[in-house]
């Protein structure tokens, strides 16, 4: 009897092991994924109902719409989310709409000159490029910058001279100028205020579905500025900002005050050493530290866990953005 119950003992013993040891180890390893998102702007300002016909407003909407499948794509298809931003700031670049690449704005000199500059939140990689004349797609090179130079910022004849190590596209600085820009020039050149204070550049955060974040922008800069000039959009920490444990933002607006603000990453480091979350954090700077100083602009910001903020304290602010399995959403207007 006695070694009846002790073998019962042993096999039960034994099953509670196997079960256990089932348990414990799925026969299909589950790996976390992140729902993607992404998030574009095109610029804020005097962005006003009625400033645009229908079919302006349309074509805005349109490219946004275009820019957002471009990224949509690459996320779903378990791109980088450093892919997405770039790829999706090049069909900005190209689009004459936008005051960036083709489009962009003029310096008192009458050329274009041109800042960008991306962020890889994943080891905080990043690369930024200022005052270039001559290479289509500026945030192609800030990512050379970025994976291929030990910088992090480069600038004009020496950008340019790097971009050729890679056969990166050069076109004529007039490639960039259209008509509706030269005609804002020669009006800037009689008129001492500045009139149109749209600003027009174009940015992108996105996350992936690894989990990492990243943050792009691309700039003519400042209408009327004085060339050589440089703004936030190409500073690391002012315009672009990204960090897997915090945020990716990228912003618009007068750069100056984006500078001096560190913008972008001080939305980051309330949220790293204050607690704030990304809503908190990003209101905190757009909605009153920025407005104290008379500083108009917005940004765009994502989350690790895929929220997404658009604050702007101008008028307007063309945005949109697009989450993993939904319709995307574009805006101008507040
Ligand atoms: N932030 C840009 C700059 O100051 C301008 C803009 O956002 O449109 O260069």
């Amino acid at each position: 009897m006695k070694t009846i119950i002790s073998y019962l003992t042993l096999i039960i013993i034994l099953i509670s092991i196997i079960s256990c040891k089932d348990n414990k180890q799925p026969n299909n390893k589950t790996i976390q994924k992140s729902k993607f998102a992404l998030v574009v702007h095109g610029g804020a300002g005097s962005i006003t109902k009625g400033k645009y016909s229908i079919e302006k407003e349309n074509e805005y909407k349109n490219k946004l719409e275009e820019a957002l499948k471009v990224g949509y794509e690459i996320l779903n298809a378990n791109g980088s989310s450093v892919d997405a931003v770039e790829s999706v700031i090049r069909v900005l670049e190209d689009s004459p709409l936008f005051n960036s690449g083709k489009g962009a704005v003029l310096t008192d000199l009458g050329d274009v000159e041109l800042d960008a500059s991306i962020m890889d939140g994943k080891n905080i990689n990043a690369g930024g490029v200022a005052g270039i004349k001559h290479i289509k797609n500026p945030i192609t090179l800030a990512r050379f910058v970025m994976e291929h130079s030990p910088h992090v910022l480069m600038f004009g004849s020496g950008a340019e001279t790097f971009a050729d190590e890679f056969g990166l596209q050069k076109v004529d600085n007039n490639y960039f100028k259209t008509e509706e820009r030269i005609n804002q020039f020669n009006k800037n050149k009689t008129s001492a205020k500045i009139k149109d204070s749209k600003f027009g550049t174009v940015g992108c955060v996105a996350l992936d579905k690894n989990g990492n974040l990243a943050a792009g922008t691309s700039t003519g800069g400042m209408s009327g500025k004085k060339f050589g000039r440089v703004g936030d959009s190409p500073i690391i920490g002012a315009g672009t900002y990204a960090n897997n444990n915090t945020c990716a933002i990228s912003a618009t607006g007068h750069g100056e005050y984006f500078i001096r603000n560190v913008v972008a990453y001080d939305i980051s480091a309330l949220m790293e050493y204050k607690g704030l979350n990304l809503k908190e954090a990003s209101d905190q700077v757009i909605k009153y530290k920025l407005p104290k100083q008379n500083a108009s602009g917005g940004i765009i910001g994502i989350d690790k866990n895929g929220n997404i903020v658009m604050p702007f304290n101008t008028d307007g602010m063309f945005r949109g953005f697009i989450k993993e399995g939904e319709k995307s959403n574009v805006s101008n207007y507040k």
